[in-house]
């Protein structure tokens, strides 16, 4: 058992903190967003994350789990110090480290004997040794501190399975002092066998965004297919099951769709080419993958003009404002860019999502906020559905039908059985599946 800070109270903090509280360690959390703190100390979760809140009651009602806004009684306190900070993309697509050096400046000032520095964070290659040079020369000696490279691979929406059940856990280290401190802070999933991979810290770091980067070609790689698949009158999704049963394919991350979103894969694809353009190379693989999603997010709102092709004054209803379900996560959702092309051509929205309309609200506060899916599809002029929550699924189409101004379905995610819908009367379109006199869609080359 360990003593932890963790450092953010994020997505990834809170989970990982909470869990490793489980394991045993015992883990104070700080953030310097006192209202995050205020909530999590009155029982309530900043974030939306299913069996969180459970988690963490637990963990505090048995004390291995506290948090705080004070950074330096934090870091006093504790052996082992995880970043789990914010690393969005910089003005030019670089990650931008600022949230992670400002940390390690306060670690700096008020370090009081020897710690363990984790990057949980995605950061560039080489930011462990930075790190490193940065405490240095801060006149921390280096018997004071290692760095580690501990990057967390959890998915929003299924984000405490994922960390109390890794696939793995990568450990990037030059100390055996820290690796085993590290090894003991997991030692519960020792009992699950589940593979330590220890390795250097520039390799743990290129780990993480090989893996989201892989992850992310699967998806524009499928979305490619199904805008195939809908000239060549093939169905994507039988396409993606037969590839899938494939063991050296797998059926994960091939669901054609939207584009994807996400805080990670879009700014981590971006930040893997700049890593690249930064040793003189040129990642053309990501770059084109960035591309099949930018240009995929934008094919909605082409699948929305062939049908409706005058959107002034028209209302459109969109379901699910959410990266994926079961988040309330809009951080690069095709969401923002589907309203922000609506918007521009005159249209008028009103939008539902069952956790991430407050998220929302952030970026577009005066669109119409409505409180159930079946408000969103009342007087519509067309209906789009971008996130499938579990809650779309079952509705009932002949309901959804007499509700809207004019039946037109845009079903990004497809939920929906197209036959059953157009034979209702619907003008139905969807991602790469087949259906009967699909409207042509025109100028997706020339974005
Ligand atoms: P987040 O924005 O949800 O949370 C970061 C938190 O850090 C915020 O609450 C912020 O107030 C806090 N913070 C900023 N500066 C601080 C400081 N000096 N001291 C203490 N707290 C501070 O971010 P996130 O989604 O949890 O992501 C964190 C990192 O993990 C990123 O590098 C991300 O790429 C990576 N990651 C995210 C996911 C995911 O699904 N969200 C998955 C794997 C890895």
């Amino acid at each position: 058992m360990r003593k932890i800070a963790m450092l953010g109270v994020g997505y990834v903090g809170l989970v990982s903190g909470t869990g490793l509280a489980d394991f045993g360690n015992e883990v104070i959390c700080v953030d310097i967003d006192a209202e995050k703190i205020r909530k999590l100390k009155q029982d309530v979760l900043p974030i939306y994350e299913p069996g969180l809140l459970e988690l963490v009651q637990k963990n505090v009602a048995q004390g291995r789990l506290s948090f705080t806004t004070d950074l330096k009684h934090s870091i006093q306190n504790s052996e082992v110090i995880f970043l789990a900070l914010p690393t969005p993309s910089g003005p030019k697509g670089e990650v931008d480290l600022s949230y992670v050096f400002n940390a390690v400046d306060t670690i700096a000032r008020v370090i009081n004997g020897f710690k363990v520095i984790v990057t949980k964070s995605t950061v560039a290659v080489g930011t462990g040794d930075k790190i490193r040079d940065h405490l240095l020369a801060q006149g921390v000696s280096e018997e004071m501190f290692d760095v580690v490279s501990n990057p967390e691979f959890l998915r929003e929406g299924s984000a405490v399975g994922d960390f109390m059940r890794p696939d793995r856990v990568v450990i990037g280290s030059r100390s055996e002092k820290a690796l085993e401190i590290m090894k003991e802070i997991y030692r519960s999933l020792y009992l699950i066998e589940t593979p330590i991979v220890a390795t250097d810290i520039h390799t743990a770091e290129m780990i993480k965004y090989a893996s989201n980067a892989f992850l992310a070609t699967k998806i524009s790689f499928i979305n490619e297919i199904a805008n195939i698949c809908e000239k060549v009158d093939a169905d994507v999704q039988v396409v993606a099951k037969a590839m899938g049963l494939d063991g050296r394919i797998s059926n994960k991350f091939l669901h054609a769709g939207p584009g994807f979103g996400g805080s990670c894969f879009p700014k981590d694809t971006l930040a893997l080419t700049k890593i690249a353009e930064g040793v003189g190379l040129h990642a053309t693989i990501v770059e084109a993958v960035i591309e099949v999603n930018r240009l995929q997010k934008l094919r909605v709102v082409d699948k929305l003009l062939a049908l409706l092709p005058d959107l002034k004054d028209k209302v459109i209803g969109i379901l699910g404002l959410a990266f994926k379900p079961n988040t309330d996560d809009v951080r690069d959702a095709p969401a923002l860019t589907v309203i922000e092309e609506i918007l521009a051509r005159g249209g008028r929205i009103q939008a539902y999502d069952p956790e991430a309309m407050d998220e929302m609200r952030k970026h577009f506060p005066d669109i119409k906020y409505v409180a159930s899916s079946y408000d969103v599809m009342k007087e519509a002029d067309a209906l789009i559905i971008l996130t499938e929550w579990n809650e779309f699924r079952g509705m009932n189409i002949d309901y959804i039908k007499s509700l809207m101004k004019n039946p037109i379905l845009i079903d990004t995610r497809n939920i929906f059985d197209p036959e059953t819908v157009m034979e209702k009367g619907f003008r139905y379109d969807c991602i790469g599946r087949k259906i009967e006199n699909r409207a042509r869609i025109t100028g997706e080359q020339k974005r």
